[in-house]
């Protein structure tokens, strides 16, 4: 039996590429100096593709390109970096990696919410500068007495809340549909839920569905003490509308760990005082990454292996099992 040979796009953990490179033939992209006559040439034979959001989008083109394609790997449990359902349509499971970053996404959460509130980084930069001797840092706003509305109650939504419960602060949630699993209070609307928190914690998968889902409506509903953290996709929320919210007091800051234009932030943002900005950390520790790197090579063999995947997408679930 042939070994089955697997396209990697953009530098992945070398112990993913590695063990991958153990069981298979795999062909690294980003190491080729003529990318495109590369996959015309190698495109026939590909079977699987191992990829994470440095690829970029994976979408009907690229499988188009790819007939022989069985399976895309994604490394992280979002996949909007995939056109699942162009996937789907053609018979190619895409798998991402569920349950194993929940407490680390949520843990960044809490740290962002925290370091926004309390202005930690600024801190930090006021002692390095040498301006403690000059006076006290200046009081910050308190997580004391607010109400946390999370946008999104899923698996790391409800690692959050469990986190905030232990704070003593009232917690509500926004999604599609409410959680059967939770008392928290449930607001189909929004902007209802914006009215009723001054912390909104946005934490719902990207793609077109959500996209700008937080805009100017739901921060004027927020309100001037308001705090925005989005740890979700950066095309959850209006940039320029929440740039425009900060600017004009519409709220009073922000946290925020994933931006529209990674790695790119604006200029506006990068200059204020009462933002928070990290570069898309979510699940980035050394031993998350690694679990989650372990979780594509797993579904790479079972697929190949036993002709069943470990976690396909909802979308691909009619084709979890090799033909
Ligand atoms: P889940 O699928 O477990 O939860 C997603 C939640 O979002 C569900 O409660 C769902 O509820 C809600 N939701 C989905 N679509 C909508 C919508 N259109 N409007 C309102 N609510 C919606 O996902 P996870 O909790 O595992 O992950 C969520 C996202 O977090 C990922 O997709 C990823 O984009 C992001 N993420 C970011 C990381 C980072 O590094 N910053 C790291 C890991 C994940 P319902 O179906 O009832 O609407």
């Amino acid at each position: 039996m042939t070994i089955p040979e697997i396209l990697i796009p953009a530098p992945m953990l070398p112990g993913v590429v590695a063990a991958l490179e153990a069981r298979y033939c795999v062909h690294r992209l980003w190491e080729q100096d003529a990318p495109d006559a590369f996959i015309t040439d190698v495109a026939p034979r590909i079977r699987g593709m191992a990829v994470s959001t440095l690829a970029g989008k994976v979408d009907a083109m690229w499988l188009d390109r790819l007939p022989a394609l069985e399976i895309i790997a994604n490394f992280g449990v979002g996949y909007d970096n995939i056109d699942a359902r162009a996937a789907a349509a053609r018979g190619v499971v895409v798998t991402n990696t569920p349950g194993i970053l929940d407490e680390e996404v949520a843990d960044l959460a809490i740290g962002l919410l925290l370091a926004t509130l309390r202005r930690i980084p600024q801190a930090d930069r006021y002692v390095r500068d040498g301006h403690w001797p000059d006076g006290p840092f200046p009081l910050s706003p308190t997580l004391r007495g607010r109400r946390i509305g999370i946008v999104g109650l899923g698996a790391i939504g409800k690692a959050i809340a469990r986190r905030l419960d232990a704070f003593g602060v009232a917690i509500a949630y926004h999604g599609r549909s409410r959680q059967p699993d939770v008392d928290y209070a449930f607001h189909e609307d929004l902007i209802a839920l914006a009215e009723a928190s001054d912390v909104l914690i946005v934490i719902v998968p990207g793609g077109n569905r959500t996209k700008h889902l937080i805009n100017a409506a739901v921060m004027a509903a927020l309100g001037a003490e308001g705090i925005l953290v989005n740890v979700a996709r950066g095309s959850v929320v209006d940039e320029a509308a929440l740039i425009d919210a900060l600017q004009q007091g519409t709220i009073w800051g922000a946290g925020l760990d994933v931006f529209e234009d990674e790695p790119h932030v604006p200029d506006a943002l990068r200059t204020m005082p009462n933002v928070v900005l990290l570069p898309h950390i979510g699940s980035a520790s050394q031993h998350t990454r690694n679990a989650m790197g372990q979780m594509v090579v797993d579904n790479l063999i079972a697929w190949f292996e036993s002709g069943q995947a470990v976690s396909p997408v909802p979308e691909a679930i009619h084709r979890a099992q090799r033909r």
